[in-house]
């Protein structure tokens, strides 16, 4: 009985893994066998490839996931104002630590003594004293003296400077727009192609994410946000972003070079404490089984690094260069499926999955309220599942923040809803029909026993009702006997 309960309860990972397509995955095939191996969400990274590319690849996880019955989250990662040098013609630059260098905006290739920078404004926002880091941090100068457009720098960390690398300005206010032209242009892209999130990078304020959403509406869509955390400012700003978004991720790869990386990974945990507060999915990215882009095997401190996010309450971890580039996409994912099922295989028998700190709020608006109840409800009494008829989806994304142990249903007449859905920590999305949809109560049962939840004389909760809207928040919970 045991052993059953515990294969229904985890027959559903509930720390969902996002994959990164890319020349290493963009076949038919592998994408199949990727989803077969539990990805649940696909990022399309803008920062590679080409449209027509990128159109292709949505194309074949659309008609893979159609095959395999799933439903399937697929997210464009806009690149935003990441700052970049220019070209070295004659090969690349080698900086050795004490000269001095010249970075100058007005050119487009460097040499000797020279780095180009595709940012314009790089001598209106950096001062004498601040820091420019290359190549995600490898590098590292000191702006020494703003001459008119160009910034006179002395090499600290030394190395070889290749083309269009990355510049980080982690001392700078940036000034650069939010959304660059080619921001815009692939967000529209992205939308028109049918896209469940678009990411936003190196977001500051909540401006920012205002911004995108602004264009989102112009182009007559409601595609949902997901703020990607990479920098100081986004952290002084931290409260208000999350609120503007739909989720967050914790891009630890340039938020690691932002800020001191041993801030990291307190930053990642009071990060996925916040969005489990709002209700806001977390997605943990960058590095996590990043020796599995040329090894077979995983480091022991990566599987460390996946387990952790899950033990402290991720939605969802990510994979980047694994998956997108790497040797071994495939194994990587299997690997992840397996990590994370071993911790939630202890969570399951420890009988809880909130992690090192509840979701508890200070001060329970009516929706989190509720939502304590049902999951203590449907813990208490051993209800065999959660099922959540929902229209817009908030109600399964309220329920999951508070990680209930019993597995986490949520019914929509919406194919969109449902594909959003699949990021949110253990959600399993199933789409129904408008007449199913009125009957609440033998829908709910209808899906209890279609998933194999219950058997005659168990019971399931359903909840239903939370709306964003509060003065609409009209929740309902019942047991049904099945
Ligand atoms: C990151 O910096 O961790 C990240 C996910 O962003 P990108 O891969 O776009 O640099």
């Amino acid at each position: 009985m045991e052993l059953l309960k515990n294969r229904i309860a985890l027959r559903w990972r509930r720390t969902k893994i996002v994959a990164t397509l890319g020349p290493a995955s963009s076949e038919r095939k592998i994408i199949e066998d990727l989803l077969k191996a539990g990805v649940d969400v696909v990022r399309l990274n803008m920062s590679h490839g080409t449209h027509e590319a990128h159109r292709a690849v949505y194309a074949q996880v659309r008609a893979a996931a159609k095959k395999l019955d799933r439903h399937v989250t697929i997210f464009a990662d806009l690149c935003g104002p990441k700052i970049r040098c220019g070209k070295f013609p004659d090969g690349p630059l080698k900086l050795t630590p004490g000269e001095e260098v010249i970075i100058d905006p007005r050119v487009d290739k460097g040499g000797p003594g020279l780095i180009a920078s595709q940012y314009k404004a790089i001598a209106r926002d950096v001062q004498p004293g601040h820091r420019i880091l290359l190549d995600d941090g490898n590098l590292e100068l000191r702006a020494l003296a703003i001459e008119g457009d160009r910034v006179r720098c002395k090499v600290i960390f030394g190395g070889l400077l290749k083309d269009h690398k990355g510049i980080n300005l982690p001392d700078s206010k940036v000034s650069a727009s939010s959304l660059p032209p080619k921001d815009v242009a692939d967000a529209k892209f992205a939308i028109e192609l049918g896209v469940d999130y678009l990411a936003l990078s190196f977001v500051r304020t909540a401006k920012d994410v205002a911004g995108l959403r602004r264009l989102i509406a112009r182009a007559g869509a409601d595609t949902p946000i997901i703020a990607k955390i990479e920098t100081p400012e986004a952290m002084d700003n931290i409260e208000a972003i999350v609120q503007a978004s739909d989720a967050i991720m914790v891009a630890r790869g340039d938020l690691g070079i932002e800020m001191p990386a041993e801030q990291v990974p307190l930053i990642q945990r009071e990060l996925i404490r916040l969005g489990r507060r709002h209700n806001r999915a977390v997605i943990v990215a960058t590095q996590m089984l990043e020796s599995m882009i040329d090894h077979s095997r995983p480091t022991r401190a990566e599987v460390g690094d996946v387990a952790n996010a899950a033990l402290t309450g991720a939605d969802a971890v990510m994979l980047s260069a694994e998956t997108a580039s790497g040797k071994y996409p495939l194994r990587a994912v299997e690997m992840m499926d397996r990590v994370l099922r071993e911790v939630e295989g202890y969570q399951w028998r420890q009988g809880s999955f909130l992690g090192d700190e509840p979701a508890s709020h200070l001060e329970l608006d009516l929706r989190d309220g509720v939502a304590n109840a049902a999951t203590a409800l449907a813990h208490d009494l051993k209800l065999q599942g959660i099922i959540i008829p929902t229209r817009s989806g908030t109600t399964a994304r309220v329920i999951c923040s508070h990680r209930p142990t019993a597995p986490l249903i949520a019914v929509s007449t919406n194919e969109s809803v449902c594909r959003r859905l699949a990021l949110n920590w253990g959600v399993v999305p199933i789409t129904t029909t408008e007449a199913e949809y009125r009957d609440p109560q033998t829908l709910c049962r209808r899906v209890a026993r279609s998933c194999d939840l219950t058997r005659t004389g168990h019971s399931v909760l359903l909840v239903s009702g939370f709306s964003d809207d509060v003065a609409r928040n009209a929740p309902l919970l019942q047991i049904l006997r099945v």
